[in-house]
C-alpha cells in the first residue's frame, strides 16, 4: 500500500499511549497536505512562523487547533493570539506579558507552555530551570490574569546519544514535578510537550504527554526559512 500523509499520521497515532497528544508539525508544507491529515480526522497542527500560520489559518477549516511551536517575537504576538489554541514557546516573562496584553484585548484566556532550555546547544531558546524555580518568576507569572500556563515545552539535543537524551528528558520531568507542587491559580501543570520525529518514543518513556512530529508525517522539509 502507498504510504500517504494520512497513513503515516494514523499509524503513529495508533502506536501512542492514550494520554499522549500528537501535534502534526506542518511548517513549510502545503495546504493540500494539511487537508489530507485533516480529512483523516486530525485536528492538532503545529507551525513555527507567524506569517505562515496566519496564512494557513485563513485558508483552512476553523475547527483546527493551531499550536505555535516556534520562537515568538513579542511584537508579533498580536497576529496569532486571536486564534491560537496553545503557544508552546514562551521563553521570557516579557513575551508572556505581551501575550497577556493581547489575550486581554481579545477577551480570551491564552493557554501557553513555558519553554525550558534543556539541550546543550547554545542556540535553543527557553528558560533555564533555575529561573522557573525562582519564586520571583512564579510571582510575576501569577499576575498575568489572561494567561493559563498548561505545562512545559522543550527540545532535546540533536544527538543519537540515548543516555544523554534520557538525562535531558529526566531533568525536564523533574522540573515539571517541582512546578506542579506550586499553588498558583494560573499555573496548571498538565502538559509536557517534548519529542520530535527522531526522539519521541524516548520522550514518551520519560513522561512526555504531547509530541510534535513533522518529517515522519509529511516527509522531509524541502526548504528552511
Ligand atoms: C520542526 C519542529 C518539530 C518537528 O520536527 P521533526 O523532526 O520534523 O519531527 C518539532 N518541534 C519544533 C519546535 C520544531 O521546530
Amino acid at each position: 500500500m502507498e504510504t500517504t500523509v494520512a497513513n503515516r499520521l494514523q499509524n503513529i497515532k495508533a502506536s501512542l499511549p492514550l494520554h499522549v497528544t500528537l501535534i502534526a508539525v506542518s511548517k513549510t508544507k502545503p495546504i493540500e497536505s494539511i487537508l489530507e491529515a485533516y480529512t483523516s480526522g486530525h485536528r492538532d497542527f503545529g507551525e513555527n512562523y507567524v506569517q505562515e500560520l496566519v496564512d494557513k489559518y485563513a485558508q483552512l477549516p476553523k475547527d483546527i487547533r493551531w499550536h505555535f511551536i516556534g520562537h515568538l517575537q513579542s511584537n508579533k504576538a498580536k497576529y496569532i493570539v486571536p486564534f491560537t489554541h496553545l503557544i508552546h514557546g514562551i521563553d521570557s516573562l516579557s513575551l508572556l506579558k505581551e501575550v497577556n496584553k493581547q489575550a486581554l484585548k481579545n477577551n480570551k484566556i491564552q493557554d501557553c507552555l513555558l519553554q525550558v532550555h534543556i539541550a546543550k546547544e547554545e542556540t535553543k531558546f527557553g528558560f533555564d530551570a533555575s529561573e522557573l524555580e525562582d519564586p520571583a518568576t512564579l510571582n510575576t507569572l501569577a499576575t498575568f490574569s489572561n494567561i493559563r500556563i498548561r505545562g512545559l515545552m522543550a527540545m532535546a539535543s540533536n544527538t543519537n546519544d540515548t543516555e544523554h537524551l534520557k538525562a535531558e528528558f529526566t531533568g525536564l520531568k523533574t522540573l515539571f514535578n517541582i512546578l506542579k507542587t506550586h499553588a498558583i491559580p494560573n499555573l496548571n501543570m498538565e502538559i509536557l510537550s517534548c519529542g520530535m520525529s527522531s526522539d519521541y518514543p524516548l520522550a514518551i518513556a520519560h513522561g512526555s504527554t504531547m509530541i510534535r512530529i513533522g518529517s515522519s508525517i509529511f516527509g522531509e522539509r524541502e526548504y528552511k526559512h
